[in-house]
Parts: C-alpha cells; sequence; structure tokens
C-alpha cells in the first residue's frame, strides 16, 4: 500500500471491518496536522469481535500510516451538491455526516450540483469544489445525457477525467440540464434508476396513495423492459460487460408513511410491504448482492413540509448520518442478517462494482478504512440527534427506535470521526478512475 502499512498479529487474517471495542498505544510518529483526532502515528486497535470472511474473531489490528489519506468501507449513492446548490447539501456538511455514520467513501452523483457532471470540464469542476473540502474519499460518476450519448469523444473525455462510471435516467430527473435518456443511449455501462410520468389524474395530493397513483409500479415495469432491451450486451465478453440495475427502498413501506408526511417522497416511489419483503427475501438469497442508499437532499423549502403535497413536493429523500448501518442492522433482524452479510453488502460488493481493489476489506495492502460500532446499542432517533447534514430538518427515520451505534470512524487509517467530533482538517482523498 502506498500510503500505510498493516501488520496483523500473527494469527489472524483480517478481510472485514466492523470492531466493536479499541484502545489506542503508542506516539512514535505524529499524523499530518489536523487530519485525524488521533495524535499519534502508529496504533492499534484491539476488539473481541473483528468480522473478517473467515468468521468473527478477537485480537488487534496494527497501524502504521507515513501521512495522511483516507480508504475503505462503505458506500453510498448520495447527492453532494457542491458546485451550484450547496445549499441542498454541500462536501463539508455531507462528508462530516458520512464519517459520523461509519462511512468511509462515497461515490457522489452527476446531478442537482449545477452545472451537472456530463463532460471532463464539469467534472473538473466538481472535482475543485471537493479539494479540502472533503472529510471521507469521494469519487465521482458522469452522467450519460441525450446530449453527449452520441458523441464517443466527449464521453472518453469525461472517463478519462476521472468519471468512475455513468449514470443516466429513463424519465425526467427533476433537474433542467440532466435530461432523461432512453435504451438507445445506454451504450456503455451504467448506473439505472427509472423514472417516468404521466399527468396528474386528480386526489388528494397529501395522500401518499395519489403519489402512489401518479406513478404505478408499471412505469418501472416499462422502464426494466427497456433496459433489458440492451442487457444483453452486458454479460461477459459483450460490449457492455458490467452494466447494472440499481435497486433501492428496503427498509420501508408504503404502510408506515402517513399522508402528508412529504420526508418520504422519493422516485420511485417506496411501495407496499410485499415488495418491501420480496426484496429482502431476494438480498437474502443472493439475487441482489450489494446496498446503497440514495442522500438526495433539496433545501426545506423545496419539500413543502408544512403543505404536504406528494404531487408538488421535490422528490429526493436525506437518508444519512448513523442511518445506514442501524436502519439495516435493525430492519434486518427480523431476517436474520448477520455481521458478515453486512460487510459485504456494503463494502466488499460495493467496493467491486466501482472497482476500488484497495477498499471493501481488511487485508495487506489495502486502504485503513475502519467503522467502530456497537450494533447492539439501541437509540432513538429524535429531532435532537446531530445529524450534521445541511438540512437535518427534512430527514427520513426520525422517530424510529434503531439499533447500531457508530463509535469511530478511521478513514486511511485518519481517525476522521469520534462520538460526536470530527477531524479538525478535511483530508478525505478525490478517486479518480485510473
Ligand atoms: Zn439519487
Amino acid at each position: 500500500m502506498d500510503l500505510q502499512k498493516w501488520n496483523l498479529f500473527p494469527l489472524l487474517a483480517l478481510l472485514a471491518s466492523f470492531i466493536f471495542l479499541f484502545y489506542v498505544q503508542d506516539s512514535s510518529k505524529p499524523s499530518q496536522s489536523g487530519c485525524s483526532l488521533l495524535p499519534h502515528g502508529h496504533y492499534w486497535i484491539a476488539s473481541k469481535s473483528i468480522v473478517t470472511p473467515q468468521g468473527i474473531v478477537s485480537g488487534a489490528v496494527i497501524l502504521f500510516y507515513l501521512f495522511s489519506g483516507c480508504l475503505n468501507g462503505q458506500w453510498r449513492h448520495v447527492h453532494l451538491d457542491d458546485p451550484g446548490r450547496a445549499e441542498w447539501e454541500g462536501f463539508p456538511s455531507g462528508t462530516k455526516a458520512a464519517a459520523a455514520g461509519g462511512i468511509t467513501t462515497l461515490i457522489d452523483m452527476p446531478l442537482n450540483n449545477f452545472p451537472s457532471t456530463v463532460s471532463a470540464e464539469t467534472l473538473k469542476l466538481k472535482i475543485e469544489a471537493a479539494e479540502k473540502s472533503i472529510y471521507v474519499d469521494v469519487g465521482f460518476w458522469g452522467g450519460l445525457v441525450p446530449e453527449n450519448a452520441f458523441n464517443a469523444t466527449a464521453l472518453e473525455a469525461l472517463l478519462d477525467a476521472g468519471a468512475l462510471s455513468l449514470k443516466s435516467f429513463m424519465c425526467p430527473s427533476g433537474i433542467s440540464d440532466f435530461p432523461m435518456t432512453d435504451s438507445t443511449h445506454i451504450k456503455i455501462q451504467s448506473a439505472i434508476e427509472n423514472h417516468l410520468e404521466t399527468e396528474d389524474d386528480g386526489g388528494d395530493p397529501r395522500s401518499y396513495s395519489t403519489y402512489l397513483k401518479k406513478r404505478p409500479p408499471s412505469m418501472e415495469e416499462a422502464a426494466i423492459r427497456e433496459l433489458l432491451t440492451v442487457t444483453k450486451d452486458t454479460s461477459i465478453g459483450g460490449r457492455a460487460e458490467g452494466a447494472h440495475l440499481h435497486v433501492v427502498h428496503l427498509s420501508d413501506a408504503t404502510e408506515e408513511i402517513p399522508d402528508g408526511d412529504i420526508r418520504f417522497k422519493c422516485a420511485p416511489p417506496i411501495r407496499g410491504a410485499g415488495n418491501k419483503e420480496k426484496l429482502w427475501n431476494a438480498l437474502m438469497e443472493g439475487h441482489i448482492d450489494m446496498l446503497s442508499s440514495d442522500h438526495s437532499p433539496p433545501v426545506p423549502e423545496l419539500k413543502l413540509l408544512n403543505d404536504g403535497n406528494f404531487l408538488k413536493a421535490w422528490g429526493g429523500m436525506s437518508l444519512y448520518r448513523s442511518f445506514v448501518l442501524p436502519v439495516t442492522w435493525s430492519y434486518g433482524q427480523k431476517f436474520g442478517i448477520t455481521l458478515e452479510q453486512l460487510v459485504s453488502w456494503w463494502s466488499e460488493k460495493p467496493a467491486k462494482l466501482a472497482r476500488q481493489h484497495s477498499k471493501g476489506s481488511i487485508t495487506i495492502g489495502n486502504h485503513a478504512d475502519i467503522v467502530v460500532w456497537e450494533p447492539e446499542v439501541e437509540f432513538h432517533l429524535n429531532e435532537g440527534h446531530p445529524m450534521f447534514v445541511k438540512n437535518p430538518s427534512i430527514s427520513a427515520y426520525i422517530g424510529k427506535s434503531l439499533s447500531g451505534n457508530v463509535l469511530a470512524t478511521f478513514v486511511r487509517g485518519n481517525l476522521v470521526y469520534k462520538e460526536g467530533s470530527h477531524a479538525l482538517a478535511a483530508c478525505g482523498s478525490k478517486i479518480l478512475a485510473a
């Protein structure tokens, strides 16, 4: 590894990351100023429960790092809206919230910032905005839009500039400079979300059922059918090898969404409990092999909190902070999920998807990104809970009782978060396609 070396106690072969207790020793080498809450360049972490692919073991990990950096752990679908709409969510607030939730790496979506990230030039603006503003590692998706879809030179330039992959919308995105595509535009690997619209057909706009009628499952089914016409090229050896479908919304069901509570408006919409059960079963049976969670908040005014109009409010949810791990863990108890599965869904598989081979597991040569948490600790998420996001008032999951508390987050060996406090300096690394 280039930035730090790992030494593991001899009897342990550690390949994944969750640790419940930790202790720090030694101070042989100071860390780079402000990047870490630890004033040590050499330390060890011990725990009675370390999750590895071979099972849960007790032991210790020794870390030596030469200078700052930050890497490996969990991944998110997230909209950090610098430049252009930092009042929705920005790099400093978004990455601080991520660190507080045990998330060590984010992949930023190409829209909601302005201009949208659809060219080498606009990706450069993103990269510049992230400079000295990120507390965890951040990579960038590029956007596939009609304007660039048939321009191989422009797409190659976007990928050469560092975009990890491309994302497109199959319905209006709600962002004027990120128009929708169809299957004819999707010629290369893309993360796909399915969004289609119909005309308003009446009904109480505060009723969630009205919103569901406006966006029936048949729309997503139609979009998926259209996608299937291009997936024949995505198998091994195909010209679009590696394309994938992105499925979200496992933790809630329409039955839990009160009328007027537009914090839960997203697109495609959260469906009924039956769908939720099927998604969980697909996850448990391995048909879905990784998890992500969209964080797409606007400013509170666009959420129309007081109005509660599902047809007019912005269709993105705020799903940040300590929610990813505890929500998955809490809701997954019913299905008997294990810590090993949690690591696989949130770390190993997403790292492979983004082709970040130095991330996703604790192993010699990998980046020292570690989450320390207490899965058994229960807490009630109320308004006073520190969230660190730009607009906490629109956060979903407020009012829920969850299990699993993040104590500390290490990124590339730096202790970037511990029990409510962040490192002074934003020393996250930008991840660009090689
Ligand atoms: Zn999104």
